[in-house]
């Protein structure tokens, strides 16, 4: 597949009225398989200042038109009503680069004023952070994760096609020393970088992080993922048990995709998301927005609901409401990666939001 189409213009997958056939009449997120949303993800932005060979093409992503996207006011709204309506509770801005939207302090300042109870995360390559976290912790951030697949500078490169691992790091100093914790760290399984994943994982102990590795899912533009060359969960545990000792964690929260072990007898910790070999379908509670105002039910669903017509349509706070609980109804019950039919949605992970 061409990395052009995964831009996809928005009228080719845009639904405006999914069917609410059988459900039932409550305000929460359910779908058809009783899972419950209550942890929203918003993609900010398609830009990035990274180009990770699993994720963006070399070129970047097509870019959207402005008016194309929500604006901080918008996204406000948005979460206001995710909080006030709809059960939701948590929320964590991505993209693309959520550093890259200049007014993101806004965005964070007006979803937290919109919706004062949720809990608000940002998922960042940590590039600029250093210089742009206090004012996004004074609007209302919580949490941050930090992507970091390597601390071995040729490899960071080869992989984001960027030589700014200096940068990254200057990201989780910052955050670190601001206190956020615990500062969580996400790393893709990759076969260049597994030789190197006993040292990332001693990096993020001594820098006290939490380190987290996830397996890597179909979602990157370029569209080079095969099944065969996956790195998985089991291949990963070899490697690091060749330097720690590692013991399993019993799961205490269900809907939470990553498997925790304790390291060399504790209290350092260290998780992997099996997306791809363990499959968490059945317990996600994730429900998304795109940059462009569309509800995405799963991150593998192309079918998107369009909310942003209704918000510029004049539309009032319930009625978006029951449009996006229409749109979680219909969620798909799974990734089916596993099935012979088993084909990658037309967006890319860059332009979902991971
Ligand atoms: N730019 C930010 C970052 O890298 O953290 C936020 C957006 S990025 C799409 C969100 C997360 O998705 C990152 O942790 C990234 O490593 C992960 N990701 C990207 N492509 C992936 C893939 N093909 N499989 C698994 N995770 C992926
Ligand atoms: Fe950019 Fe994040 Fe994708 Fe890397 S994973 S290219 S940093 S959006």
């Amino acid at each position: 597949m061409p990395a052009v189409a995964l831009g996809m213009p928005l009228s080719a997958q845009r639904r405006l009225a999914p069917s609410v056939e059988g459900r039932p009449d409550t305000d929460g997120l359910i779908d058809r398989f009783g899972r419950v949303a209550r942890d929203l993800r918003v993609s900010i932005t398609e830009k990035c200042s990274l180009r990770c060979t699993y994720c963006m093409p070399a070129e970047g992503l097509p870019l959207i038109a402005r008016e194309d996207q929500l604006t901080a006011a918008e996204i406000g709204r948005l979460v206001g009503l995710a909080w006030t309506r709809l059960g939701v509770t948590e929320v964590r801005f991505t993209g693309g680069e959520p550093l890259l939207r200049n007014d993101l302090a806004d965005i964070i300042r007006l979803s937290k004023a919109a919706a004062p109870g949720i809990g608000i995360a940002m998922t960042t390559n940590g590039i600029g952070l250093d210089k742009r976290l206090p004012a996004l912790l004074d609007a209302g951030l919580e949490r941050v994760n930090v992507s970091l697949d390597t601390i071995d500078r040729d490899h960071f490169a080869r992989l984001t096609r960027r030589d700014r691992l200096d940068a990254v790091f200057a990201g989780i100093r910052a955050a670190h020393d601001a206190g956020i914790a615990p500062l969580k760290l996400n790393a893709v399984l990759l076969r260049e970088t597994l030789a190197g994943a006993t040292d990332l994982l001693a990096w993020a102990i001594a820098n006290d992080c939490r380190l987290r590795f996830i397996e890597q899912m179909p979602l990157d533009a370029d569209a080079t993922w095969r099944r065969e060359n996956l790195v998985d969960a089991a291949e990963l545990l070899d490697v690091l048990r060749t330097r720690f000792a590692l013991e399993p964690l019993p799961r205490d929260d269900p809907s939470s995709p990553a498997e925790e072990w304790l390291v060399d007898g504790g209290p350092d910790t260290v998780g992997i998301i099996a997306s791809v070999t363990r499959s968490f379908c059945e317990a996600c509670d994730r429900t998304r927005l795109t940059s462009e105002g569309t509800v995405r039910s799963c991150l593998f669903g192309d079918d998107e609901t369009d909310l942003r017509a209704l918000l510029r349509g004049g539309a009032d706070d319930e009625q978006i409401a029951t449009l996006w609980r229409a749109a979680m109804w219909n969620k798909q019950a799974g990734h089916g990666m596993d099935r012979a039919d088993f084909s990658r949605p037309l967006r890319s992970m860059g332009a979902i939001g991971g």
